[in-house]
């Protein structure tokens, strides 16, 4: 008998891996979480899930789950009460901040959290801990897609739906792998002889095969590409210049600029001919609705933000934003890295308020009850500068929420350096031991996916009910109610979150916060989203109106050049490293390692490596190598000899602890998100020899 037929009962909610937020079912039967499927009547997914959702109640029982918070005491983490765990922090946190100042505490949240408690986390850190050195993990995803968001319509949020995606009749997806990544999204895309798919990346990827137009760029050559094509689209006349006058600003500016992107100095920027670059832009310039998705490729570049403005032109150039199937699109990585963006305190201010902006300070106070000089005026550090500041000893105190950065930030000895440096680690995680929470002082057990209640919301801004299928094991707690906690102890409690006692009341805060913004959640019950399957704020598409947030209410169009990335491949670092992910994985396997099914497919790392390339260095399939950056090694991969990477080029999961590869990645971000440089560093690759 399978073990869905022996559930007693099916309790509705939401995927808490990817942002594509698929609706599902979790049977339960005994108190435990026997089976999942997904939910026929959620919008997003219609029944269908992938590997990892299919298999998602299995981590409900897996093993290595913390239980009890652990101190170090004596060089060993001891098991204590929640009281003494939870005052030393207060205490330890208070210490370093008289000492240091208030930003020498530094904490960094994340997009696995619910809405309910990033908001309720940002208003304990800024205003209870008054420290502006305040993350999200989501930096290291989405915050070029934010960035250049603000920079072309002057707010965050994604134009589109999953809709329009099915109703382009030209899709191109920009660095963005869906069918390893967001493979729902792939059902959505299912070949229709009308649509033409269009993918963009310098590896053939599973994304790339089902493309009717695979345009296998060289590394970082995007911008090139996507400035070659507003240079056709306008010698060719295909832009909409009633759109243009009336939407947007710097038309005549732009127009000079990409006149030097001509077919010819592009294909030689990316490797394409002339005619696939013609061929492409009047595809698109003259779709009836043309939609561009993207995703990490983009996003993960020292000129990720400026990428996304890039892309956002060419929608704005040919009126493809605000209408039926015409959008530029981010898709986003975590479950929740939309409802953490909203609801903020980290780039934005909570319901995309600006910090800089006097009235918009001034309205949260209000609403608040506060002071408005309580209100930060300018973001603090973002989590490359918190890591910074930590190794230069300004920052002397961290707390990770949810996050594994010792194996997802980039260039891991400096990394280290800062979780060696601070006097006092705090790691709050669903898991223990971790890469990370191994270095902790104090580990806080919480509880995960399925063990809470709240909202996610995904890429296409669709509000969805999380619920709680079991109890969480131990004496593992809420982030909620560790935050309300927290604030009880600093004395806050009272005056930050008024009578709250769950995430409801939370929930109920925000949507009075949020209304009248663009992420307007006043209008979204909880019962609706139930009855729904979820809600979308601001409907099917923003911007119809043709509206945008800049002062004026016009859209802007950017001068992105097209910069070489920062470590270029030499004769003694041959080859650029592309990292990514595979479909059986999440982020750092905290989770999905322990799902047996989901590590049998994929048990360890692996290097692609192009024939030629291979044939060079008298390698053979399967023989095993290790990777070498002016950073450090990553040993003992296992390669696979594949025309899926071009020759020069070399290709790893970054999934895995044991084959970290952020031992090689580079430290270098983009200066307005801060994003890091993941995609392109240079490696040397050498068979392994056991000594
Ligand atoms: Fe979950 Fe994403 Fe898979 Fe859907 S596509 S089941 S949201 S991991």
């Amino acid at each position: 008998v399978s073990s869905s037929r022996v559930a007693e009962k099916w309790v509705k909610t939401t995927c808490g891996y990817c942002s594509v937020g698929c609706g599902m079912l979790v049977g339960v039967k005994d108190d435990k979480a026997v089976a999942v499927r997904g939910n026929p009547e959620h919008p997003v997914n219609r029944g269908k899930l992938c590997p990892k959702g299919l298999s998602e109640h299995h981590i409900l029982t897996a093993p290595g789950r913390a239980k009890t918070p652990l101190l170090r005491k004596n060089g060993t983490l001891t098991p204590v009460s929640w009281d003494e765990a939870l005052d030393t922090m207060v205490e330890r946190f208070a210490g370093v901040q008289q000492k240091y100042g208030a930003d020498a505490l530094g904490v960094v949240g994340t997009g696995q959290l619910l809405t309910e408690e990033f908001y309720t986390l940002g208003k304990l850190v800024q205003l209870g801990f008054r420290s502006r050195s305040y993350d999200g993990n989501t930096t290291l995803c989405m915050a070029s897609a934010v960035s250049g968001y603000k920079l072309s319509f002057g707010s965050d949020g994604p134009p589109g739906s999953y809709a329009d995606m099915e109703t382009a009749d030209v899709v191109m997806l920009i660095g963005a792998n869906i069918a390893d990544n967001h493979p729902i999204l792939c059902h959505r895309l299912e070949r229709d002889a009308e649509r033409t798919l269009i993918v963009v990346d310098p590896r053939v990827t599973k994304t790339a095969m089902m493309a009717d137009l695979h345009l296998a760029v060289k590394p970082r050559s995007d911008i090139a590409l996507l400035n070659g094509m507003a240079h056709v689209l306008i010698r060719d006349g295909l832009i909409d210049s009633t759109y243009i006058s009336q939407y947007t600003d710097g038309f005549h500016q732009y127009k000079e600029f990409v006149a030097e992107y001509t077919p010819e100095r592009v294909a030689a920027l990316t490797g394409l001919s002339e005619e696939t670059i013609v061929r492409v832009a009047r595809l698109y310039g003259k779709a009836r609705a043309a939609f561009i998705g993207w995703t990490m490729g983009v996003n993960h570049s020292t000129q990720g933000a400026v990428t996304v403005a890039a892309i956002n032109n060419l929608a704005l150039i040919t009126g493809n934003i605000g209408r039926a199937g015409a959008s530029p699109f981010s898709i986003t990585g975590q479950c929740n890295a939309m409802g953490t963006r909203e609801s903020g305190f980290t780039s934005s201010l909570p319901g995309y308020r600006k910090f800089e902006k006097q009235a918009d300070r001034e309205e949260l106070a209000r609403l608040w009850g506060l002071d408005v000089e309580r209100i930060p005026t300018a973001r603090g550090l973002a989590y490359p500068d918190i890591i910074e500041a930590a190794v230069a000893g300004k920052v002397k105190a961290l707390w990770f929420i949810a996050t594994n950065p010792a194996v997802s930030f980039p260039n891991y000895s400096v990394l280290e350096q800062a979780l060696r440096s601070v006097d006092f680690l705090v790691v709050q995680d669903g898991f223990h031991p971790t890469p990370t929470s191994d270095f902790a002082d104090l580990v806080l057990p919480a509880a995960i996916w399925g063990e809470k209640e709240g909202t996610y919301t995904n890429s296409e801004r669709r509000v969805s009910k999380v619920n709680r299928v079991v109890a969480a094991p131990g004496e593992a707690r809420a982030d909620f109610d560790i935050f309300l906690d927290l604030a009880e102890r600093l004395g806050v409690r009272e005056e930050l979150y008024p009578g709250w006692t769950t995430t409801h009341d939370a929930y109920k805060e925000w949507q009075r916060v949020s209304a009248g913004r663009l992420c307007d959640y006043s209008g979204i019950s909880w019962e609706q989203i139930e009855e729904e399957s979820g809600v979308q704020w601001g409907g099917a598409r923003l911007y119809e109106d043709g509206v945008f947030r800049h002062e004026g209410g016009r859209a802007k169009l950017y001068n992105v050049p097209c910069e070489p990335f920062v470590e270029q491949p030499t004769s003694e670092y041959p080859y650029v490293l592309n990292t990514g992910r595979t479909v059986e994985h999440w982020h750092t396997r905290t989770k999905t390692a322990k799902v047996q099914l989901l590590d049998t497919m994929a048990p360890y790392a692996w290097l692609e490596m192009n024939p030629v390339d291979a044939r060079r260095l008298q390698l053979k399939p399967h023989d095993r190598v290790s990777v070498i950056s002016r950073r450090g090694s990553v040993k003992n991969l296992e390669l696979r000899i594949t025309g899926i990477v071009a020759p020069g080029q070399v290709f790893m999961p970054f999934h895995f602890a044991e084959t970290n590869s952020n031992l090689v990645t580079l430290g270098a971000f983009d200066p307005i998100s801060r994003e890091p440089n993941f995609k392109q560093c240079a490696v040397l690759v050498e068979r392994f020899v056991t000594k």
